[in-house]
């Protein structure tokens, strides 16, 4: 049986670790779901994908991101973003 979102957050609160915000996907294994950190395909005035912390750009493999799942476009941004 897979191991929901929140059963990763309770399960990190039993070993006395904060919960984090949303779940990394270091500690759960999975990118969380595009609307849930407001994923839009237009920058954030100069937020975008392309020159953020979590982006797996053309170096890596393009289009993917380490914290959302499925393709991501280098102009996109979400709430997460983060400067590298
Ligand atoms: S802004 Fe969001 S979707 Fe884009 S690379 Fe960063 S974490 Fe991923």
């Amino acid at each position: 049986m897979p191991t929901t979102l929140i059963d990763e957050a309770r399960r990190t609160r039993r070993c006395g670790h904060r919960a984090p915000a949303f779940p990394l996907p270091g500690s759960a294994g999975r990118r969380v779901e595009k609307a849930s950190v407001r994923y839009r395909a237009t920058p954030h005035g100069d937020q975008l994908c392309g020159g953020c912390a979590f982006w797996l750009g053309p170096e890596a493999m393009s289009g993917l991101c380490s914290m959302v799942e499925g393709r991501v476009a280098a102009g996109a941004w979400c709430a997460i973003w983060a400067p590298r």
